[in-house]
């Protein structure tokens, strides 16, 4: 494994990584970008191409592919490297079985049992599918599939695989059977959770099947049922951080800078065949922050394209809100009542892309929809004062706010002041951020010039090509400081010396200055360092020459301040 991380890291410059995520920008030999990790106006965030890490100054976060990948896809270590070792096209070699961890075997599972499932995707499963106007291609791209009317048939061919009924179970595809049951079926005690149901495997951001959402089908279906049945929550799957197309929408999010979000499996898949490769979904379970911040980490634009129906229009505005507090751009779909997209789209995919296009922002569809449905003024300014001012004490941009105070005011006929004073009065929800990293612990301040030198040796150090020879450097900081001083500096932690590297790059960037800053630094460290030790001579030369007893020591001391005004002399000489 340590050798697909190098041949990954040989292949993939960060750069190639972090450009797909964030616009970068030159600054010297650094590249800059507003941090995908905090919210800020100004760019703290900064890539370094020669030593193939990042570091924000903002919130500290800082590393390199892997880690910013692992960071910025909410992945563990191992979906960061799939991820790359895609992207470099460094094949992956597996360990063998018994070093893999649980969530390696569950994965595993998941993606046997999608394997099962596709290959029993029946004639009369696609033919309804086909019906419902999901194409050949979507069907294998999205990897459809179907499980029978059969008790234990996935159970069964899960254990021929060798997984145990707790990985089965743990994996949310099984429930141990009760007792009471047992009679009908003497195979085994695990029964298949999902039964007579078309397959949609859910997949997490590295395109890894964690969840299945399967929808009612077959003539031996309970008409009980429900019509969609989820995964249970496991230790893969939290459904409210896991969008449904999110690793296939994450590339076409970026390019458009836009996300279509859509609810349920079909309008998503119809979306995507529509030419709105950047749709996902919520599946089974209301927009929530989590969701807001996956997305905000491909694009800051969202468009909610949920069903026209009063259930619709409250979902919006449920996701909205959440969409809102995390700083996204909102704007609705307004969809012909009556049509989900999945219809609309099967109907005529035209409309379906006008009604994107045409989308407007959430604020605006409200007062719109809000206008139409109360004739009367009076009744027109409480709905706005109820449900429209929530939304505008979420709009975290003053510009936009302003502009829609404006609209408002205009609409209800009263003062901007009117409104702005009832916005005051809006109890506010409270906007959580993208989760910071407490910075480290101030240390004590230490002699500015000796960190600005120190820093410029580990940052030379760590320079495919550096400016000078660091080693060189390195023996002469150290004569100039004294090792004490040097052992303290290298004691400094991996984070903080990361900082102060890319502090330095940033105070450097193309200038040719460096060895110049470098010789220059040593000089003033180390004419600092004899004028300490020549004020010490001379302050205990002064105290020898008061006492009674001190004439040994006045002679010693004087020729100390004496080789040290030379060497300061000479110092000054050599410049
Ligand atoms: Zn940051």
């Amino acid at each position: 494994m340590a050798d697909a991380v190098q041949q990954i890291k040989d292949k993939l410059s960060i750069v190639d990584v972090v450009s797909q995520y964030v616009k970068l920008d030159r600054a010297g030999s650094t590249l800059r970008a507003r941090c995908p990790f905090h919210t800020e106006k100004t760019p703290s965030f900064f890539v370094s191409p020669d030593r193939g890490t990042f570091h924000c100054f903002g919130c500290n976060q800082g590393g390199d592919i892997f880690t910013f990948v692992e960071q910025i896809e909410g992945l563990d270590f191992k979906g960061a490297l799939k991820i790359l070792a895609e992207k470099a096209g460094v094949p992956l070699v597996y360990e063998k079985r018994e070093v893999k961890d649980e969530r390696d075997r569950l994965f595993e599972l998941m993606e046997a049992a999608t394997i099962f499932y596709t290959a029993r995707l029946s004639e009369e499963a696609k033919k309804y599918l086909k019906a419902r106007g999901v194409t050949e291609t979507t069907i294998k791209e999205f990897r459809l599939g179907y499980a029978g009317s059969e008790w234990t048939e996935l159970a069964d061919y899960l254990k021929k695989k060798k997984f145990l009924d707790k990985e089965i179970v743990d994996a949310g595809l099984a429930k141990t059977r009760s007792t009471s049951l047992t009679t009908g079926n003497e195979r085994g005690n695990l029964t298949d959770k999902f039964r007579n149901r078309i397959m949609f495997p859910i997949a997490d951001s590295a395109g890894r099947v964690v969840a299945f959402s399967g929808r009612i089908f077959g003539e031996n279906a309970s008409p009980e049922a429900p019509k969609y049945l989820n995964s249970p929550e496991t230790a893969l799957f939290h459904k409210s951080r896991i969008l449904y197309g999110f690793d296939r929408a994450k590339v076409a999010m970026r390019k458009v800078n836009c996300a279509i979000l859509v609810e349920g499996q079909m309008d998503l898949l119809m979306s995507h065949q529509a030419g709105w490769g950047n749709t996902v979904a919520v599946s089974g379970t209301a927009f929530t922050d989590d969701h807001a911040r996956l997305i905000k980490r491909m694009t800051e634009n969202l468009v909610l394209a949920l069903d026209a129906d009063a259930a619709g229009i409250k979902a919006a505005g449920r996701a909205a809100r959440a969409a809102l507090a995390q700083g996204l751009n909102v704007k609705v779909a307004q969809l012909p009542e009556g049509l989900d997209p999945a219809d609309l789209i099967l109907k005529d995919s035209e409309s379906w892309r006008a009604a994107i296009r045409e989308a407007k922002d959430i604020i605006t569809f409200l007062l719109d929809v809000l206008e139409k449905h109360s004739p009367l003024p009076d009744r027109f300014r409480r709905s706005v004062e109820m449900v429209v001012l929530p939304f505008l004490s979420d709009v975290q941009s003053p510009i936009a706010r302003a502009q829609y105070i404006r609209d408002i005011a205009r609409r209800l006929e009263v003062p901007e002041s009117a409104i702005e004073e009832a916005l005051q009065k809006v109890p506010t929800t409270p906007v959580s951020h993208a989760p910071t990293v407490p910075l480290p612990q101030k240390k004590a301040r230490r002699n500015d010039h000796a960190l600005h030198a120190y820093s410029l040796l580990i940052w030379e150090e760590a320079l495919p090509k550096p400016h000078f020879d660091p080693a060189i450097y390195r023996a002469q900081l150290a004569e100039a400081v004294g090792e004490s001083e040097m052992e303290k500096l290298d004691a400094i932690p991996e984070l903080e010396r990361e900082r102060m590297r890319f502090s330095i790059e940033r105070l450097f960037g193309a200038s040719q200055n460096v060895a110049r800053d470098a010789e220059e630094s040593i000089f003033m460290l180390h004419e600092e360092r004899l004028r300490h030790e020549l004020a010490a001579a001379a302050l205990a030369l002064a105290a020898a020459e008061t006492a009674a007893d001190g004439g040994v020591q006045t002679a010693d001391l004087e020729a100390k301040v004496r080789l040290l005004t030379g060497k300061i002399a000479e110092l000054h000489k050599k410049v």
